[in-house]
């Protein structure tokens, strides 16, 4: 036993510490503890000698980063003999600064007097940089003006940042831990979720605008990028989902789209959007072999009415004239402004009989109606078909129109149908 020299070994171990250990003498009074012992470590990652740091203050590791209340803090520990541990900037020989941690712990003799300090450091300048990307990093995150949600492999919600609070209603604590299904607005099939689960459990991302709802019930459209997050081995570990409020966008577009197949002046359906639902009601009628009626309609002398009251006063006749229209449709009714002041009307579900009672019903109507920008009544001409088997719009119109020609020249006001012969 009396062969061991723990004093060599202990000197040893420090050698080859990988924290730097330094040992001072515990003179408080100016210029203050000196080294009288640095490891290989100290050296390493101060880049002094041996030879510079003995005898030297431990002062000249200081420098105008290091942190001035932190010093202040070790005085006083050094005075009351109390341990210190510290995070603070050092300097190494050459200038430059390290972020470094270290504690000091009084050494005292047989007596209980202070002797020594023995202090061990370690340069933490990597992690701390670490840290402060990892810090850039989430508050570039959480202050994106995209909302940004994170999740566990099962869906549930890790994170939100600012944005998603503001999109979504939802405050950080009432979602976490949450699916964010939460948002569904229902107006996705099952399907569309499906063909999600997909794309993201096969590794890829996925892409797509989301009908979301908020907490107060609004929806809002959300430009969603869903991407999976991997781990070394390849597994699914995350979800990250950021997403773009396109709600204003979206709006804007269907605004376009509902002006581009409105007529202004009325509010009724224009051609353009006549002919495209028109084509989906023939076909429908055609496979489920449903009757489908036409009804044309002219104002009777319109044109006198622009001539004596100004054309100011013939728009709001036909405004007036087409509200009388879509008060007496229904909502399956297709009505739309073919022209002037000539209008169509597509019936689903509707034979000749019927439609014919339709445009008496209107004809009465606009008869019964007071027009009082013009001081008199005004009428109009109408003339209805049954569509026949394979027959095509066109043609339809056309026969329409003859209808109705025959109504004006039986002296307007009344209701015309074609006959039907050779309806199958
Ligand atoms: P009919 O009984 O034969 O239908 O006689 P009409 O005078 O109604 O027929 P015509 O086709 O000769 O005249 C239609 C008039 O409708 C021509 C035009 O002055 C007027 N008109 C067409 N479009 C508009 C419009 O958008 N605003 C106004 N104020 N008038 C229009
Ligand atoms: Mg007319
Ligand atoms: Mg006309």
């Amino acid at each position: 036993m009396q062969d061991i020299d723990y004093l060599q070994l202990l000197e040893t171990a420090m050698e080859h510490s990988l924290n730097a250990v330094v040992i001072t003498t515990a003179d408080l009074d100016l210029p203050g503890p000196t080294i009288i012992y640095v490891n290989a470590a100290m050296m390493r990652m101060s880049g002094y000698t041996r030879e510079e740091l003995l005898g030297a203050t431990p002062r000249l590791l200081q420098g105008p980063k290091t942190d001035r209340a932190m010093l202040d803090r070790l005085r006083k520990a050094l005075h009351a003999g109390d341990p210190f541990d510290a995070i603070t900037v050092n300097y190494r020989k050459d200038g430059s600064p390290y972020d470094v941690e270290w504690n000091l712990s009084p050494v005292r003799n047989k007596t209980g007097t202070i002797t020594h300090f023995v202090s061990t450091q370690r340069d933490i300048t990597a992690s701390v940089e670490d840290h402060r990307q990892r810090w850039l990093v989430s508050s570039a995150i959480e202050m994106s003006s995209d909302s940004v949600v994170i999740t566990d492999a099962n869906g549930n919600i890790e994170y939100v940042n600012q944005a998603f609070e503001r999109y979504t209603g939802y405050m950080r604590d009432a979602v976490i831990g949450q699916n964010p299904r939460l948002l569904q607005s229902g107006h996705h099939s099952a399907q569309f979720y499906r063909n999600m689960w997909d794309i993201l459990t096969s590794g890829d991302t996925f892409r797509d605008t989301f009908l979301d709802q908020t907490r107060d019930g609004t929806c809002r459209y959300v430009e969603q990028t869903i991407s999976p997050i991997k781990d070394e081995q390849g597994h699914i570990i995350r979800y990250v989902s950021v997403g773009k409020d396109v709600t204003q966008r979206v709006m804007y577009e269907q605004e376009l789209e509902r002006l581009a197949h409105t007529d202004t002046l009325t509010g009724l359906a224009n051609r353009l959007s006549f002919e495209r639902y028109s084509a989906l009601e023939m076909a429908r009628s055609r496979r489920y072999q449903r009757p489908l009626s036409l009804i044309m309609l002219d104002i009777d002398y319109f044109k006198p009415v622009n001539d004596i009251h100004g054309h100011d006063v013939g728009d709001q006749v036909l405004v007036k004239f087409a509200n009388v229209l879509r008060e007496n449709l229904r909502i399956t009714d297709l009505c739309a402004r073919w022209g002037g002041e000539e209008f169509i009307v597509l019936v689903p579900e509707t034979t000749l009989a019927q439609a014919l009672q339709l445009a008496e019903k209107l004809r009465e109507a606009v008869a019964a109606t007071a027009f009082p920008v013009v001081g008199q009544q005004i009428s109009a001409s109408f003339g209805v078909i049954e569509s026949r088997r394979d027959e095509l719009m066109l043609q339809m119109i056309k026969r329409a129109d003859l209808a109705l020609y025959q109504a004006k020249t039986a002296g307007r006001n009344q209701v015309m149908a074609v006959e039907e012969r050779g309806h199958a």
